[in-house]
């Protein structure tokens, strides 16, 4: 069987040409972007204005590209102080609308995590700064940069007088960082007028798990957030006035949490493991193919030792098993002093990943019941209650859906390579919430590389992963046409 790829078509190449020519008016366009400080984590009326001054530049350049744009405006947000903050539009664009061609959206979000240079930036987080090949800049990555190289890849077929070979269509966001507020709602309410022609759902937010090697996204966990208290009355106690003639909270409740999950990372909640869907032959086989460095991985973490030496090993327990977290006690008595205090009320918190099929509601109910058990054999004369505060389902997608084949065509012509088939460990509610609501196929592409930063300081997006990037985009819609 051949493995390499047949060479770019005559339409192909030129794209990628003009694509080439013109990528230094593409990272200018990324840096006006990034100079606008669309951080919509602070509740700052200043930041606020930036992302509606990002999201109108966006519908410009969408009217631009020639599609028609619809400002969707939002009610304000009441924040808990009493401040109430207007709430950027959501941007919905549709560019052609041709009934035997293959409609594909794409979603984005303009708004990013706050930046500032003494947090450790070595350039102002707002000014996009080339360094290697690397575009340094706040949002460069997360998600500018992935947004633009889609714009760039409809831009290219317009430039160069060609048709584009599917419809189009954009959902693009300012407040995905805050969480995405009236996003789900308006999805639900567009879920038969913007969303009914559509056939297939695009995000690009995720970054690859190598540097040079691109990946397709096809499962993330979902997450499930159990707070435990256990209560004897409000106020503290003084160990020396009451110890010795109580049921501590805090023994109490340090045993239920040390019973939830043993040393080598097993989770002890009795039938927790059952909803999982069995881990077949044909995923085993992906994840050898996965390329990860291990010891980078390793030394990057600054890890000892993980609980598993293997690619296959650590990869499954990050993607394709559940894990249980400790995350922390209130009420308890963390200054580095020595106080002698007994806490009267502690609340311990801890959450699941869950990985597809497990149910939220059971999960709840094994959790509860595990831990009314072993609170009873305690015998403790203190008062226990559980409750589960988030829960999030986990995503998969069908990775022999038309779009994921015509993506990974599309990175063989660009790239060369197959990409990694990966999931991501964490939780992203978005593509559950697309696929749930909208019953289309979902796909995360993500352009950006392992090492990008996301969040952090020095955030970037490297110019290769950008240009070559956009070119994917292009090649993916043609891709896409032909297999539909
Ligand atoms: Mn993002
Ligand atoms: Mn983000």
């Amino acid at each position: 069987m051949l493995s390499s790829s047949p060479p770019p078509s005559g339409l192909l190449e030129k794209l990628f040409q003009h694509i080439d020519l013109h990528q230094d008016e593409f990272v200018q366009t990324l840096k006006e972007w990034v100079a606008i400080e669309s951080d919509s984590i602070q509740p700052v009326p200043r930041l606020r204005r930036e992302i509606f001054r990002i999201m109108a530049l966006a519908a410009d350049r969408l009217q631009h590209l020639g599609a028609r744009v619809e400002s969707v405006d939002l009610d304000s947000q009441q924040l808990p102080d009493g401040q109430s903050l207007p709430v950027p539009p959501i941007l919905l664009a549709e560019l052609g609308d041709e009934p035997e061609k293959p409609t594909v959206c794409f979603y984005g979000h303009l708004d990013v995590q706050p930046a500032q240079q003494e947090d450790g930036w070595l350039t102002d987080p707002y000014t996009l700064t080339e360094v290697d090949g690397k575009l340094y800049g706040r949002g460069a990555t997360d998600n500018k940069g992935p947004v633009l190289a889609w714009m760039n890849a409809v831009g290219t077929f317009r430039a160069l007088q060609q048709e584009l070979p599917v419809n189009i269509k954009f959902i693009l966001e300012g407040m995905e960082e805050a969480g995405s507020v009236a996003l789900e709602e308006l999805v639900r309410k567009e879920k038969d007028s913007f969303f009914s022609n559509v056939d297939y759902i695009v995000i690009s937010d995720n970054l690859w798990i190598s540097r040079r090697t691109p990946a397709l996204i096809f499962g993330t966990r979902g997450n499930s957030y159990f707070m435990v208290e256990v209560k004897c009355r409000d106020q503290d106690f003084h160990s020396g006035t009451f110890g010795g003639i109580l049921n501590e909270p805090m023994a109490d409740l340090v045993a239920l949490l040390g019973s939830l999950v043993d040393s080598s990372g097993h989770i002890l909640i009795p039938g927790i493991y059952d909803q999982m869907a069995p881990l077949t032959e044909e995923e085993k086989k992906m994840y050898e193919t996965i390329d990860l460095d291990l010891e980078e991985y390793q030394n990057s973490s600054q890890v000892e030792k993980f609980l598993f030496d293997t690619k296959e090993e650590l990869l499954t327990h990050l993607w394709r098993y559940p894990s249980l977290s400790i995350h922390g006690i209130q009420g308890a008595f963390d200054d580095p002093g020595t106080k002698t205090v007994i806490p009267g009320r502690v609340i311990g918190k801890f959450s699941i990943r869950l990985v597809p099929h497990m149910n939220l509601s059971l999960v709840e109910k094994q959790v509860k019941q595990h831990l009314e058990a072993v609170f009873s054999r305690r015998n403790s004369s203190n008062k226990m209650a559980v409750s589960m505060v988030i829960g999030l389902h986990p995503w998969i997608a069908n990775i022999s859906d038309t779009q994921y084949l015509a993506a990974k065509r599309a990175i063989r012509t660009v790239f060369g390579v197959e990409p990694d088939m990966i999931q991501d460990g964490s939780t992203i509610p978005i593509a559950r919430t697309f696929q749930d609501i909208t019953q289309k196929s979902v796909m995360m592409l993500p352009l950006g590389a392992v090492d990008d930063g996301e969040h952090s300081q020095n955030e970037k997006i490297n110019r290769w992963n950008y240009i070559e990037g956009s070119k994917l985009f292009a090649a993916f819609f043609l891709e896409l046409s032909k297999l539909h």
